[in-house]
């Protein structure tokens, strides 16, 4: 049977979709699917240095497009597991380099030999974005609560719409903070898929864990304790058709909060 293909999309820029791909090709591969990572994001590549790989690269998509290797020279074996691999992205000026009939071929050929087939997208509704979905039946669309990226993240919805390949679409919702969505200072997850309608895959909350794990180059799935890791996790089991509920993300300031009810309780017993 032929492997998956998702593309990881955003329109806006900076909003985690080179986290969201190296996180949740990092947990496939964790629960023992075979993954390639595609870093379509020409002359800005990083998901090699997300995943440590950056001294790893001999070859990138550009040269495989232009024959100077092979496409299997261009698959980067990851270090922590086997199941995993990339193929980075050119470090041209030319955005062009890579058109989307070029891509879809490589994506083609991949997807029968992998389960999971990722694609991560460039900013933008241009070139980039037209050639990041050229081979991909499955999109996740990256957004964060904030008014620029969902409008952005609408733009692009309607493109996927309007996609002759893409046969459905999710919704990821990133850098989450429930204690400035209860401040009215964020929008709430509501009122992002509201404002989208469109089915969510994830909610991930803003976590500092994932500024250390890309300086170590090591996904946070794989720090048990991060609450994003545990996020991501749950994020690929529902891309294999888990049904799972979405995390609390409140939970650690419930505690506190409770810790502090408690201790508030017990001085006022002292009175
Ligand atoms: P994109 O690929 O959409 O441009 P990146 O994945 O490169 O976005 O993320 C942009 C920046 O935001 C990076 O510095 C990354 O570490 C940070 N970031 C992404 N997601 C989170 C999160 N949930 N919590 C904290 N920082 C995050
Ligand atoms: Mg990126």
């Amino acid at each position: 049977m032929a492997g998956r293909v998702i593309v990881i999309t955003s329109g806006k820029g900076g909003v985690g979709k080179t986290t969201t791909s190296a996180n949740i090709g990092s947990a496939l591969a964790k629960s023992g699917h075979s993954v390639v990572l595609i870093d379509t994001d020409t002359g800005l590549r990083n998901l090699d240095l997300l995943l440590g790989l950056e001294n790893r690269i001999v070859y990138t998509l550009v040269d495989v497009v232009e024959e100077r290797c092979k496409l299997k020279q261009a698959l980067v074996k990851d270090k922590k597991n086997p199941n995993l691999c990339m193929i980075a992205a050119a470090q041209t000026r030319d955005k062009s380099s890579v058109n989307a009939e070029q891509l879809k071929k490589i994506t083609d050929k991949l997807k029968k030999d992998y389960d999971f087939v990722i694609v991560d997208c460039p900013a933008g509704i241009e070139q980039g974005f037209q050639t990041a979905i050229a081979g991909a039946t499955e999109a996740i669309v990256v957004t964060t609560p904030e008014v620029s990226a969902v409008r952005d993240a609408d733009r692009i919805i309607g493109l996927l719409e309007a996609a002759e390949g893409i046969e459905s679409y999710k919704l990821l919702i990133n850098r989450v903070r429930p204690d400035m969505i209860k401040s009215d200072d964020m929008m709430s997850i509501e009122d992002v898929e509201n404002i989208l309608s469109c089915q969510k895959i994830g909610i991930i909350p803003e976590d500092t864990g994932i500024i250390t794990s890309t300086n170590k180059g090591e996904p946070i799935v794989y720090n048990e304790k991060a609450l994003a890791g545990k996020a991501y996790i749950n994020v690929a089991r529902r891309i294999v058709g888990e049904d799972v509920p979405f995390l609390d993300i409140d939970e650690p300031k419930n505690l506190i909060g409770k810790f502090k009810k408690f201790l508030s309780g017990l001085t006022r017993g002292k009175e």
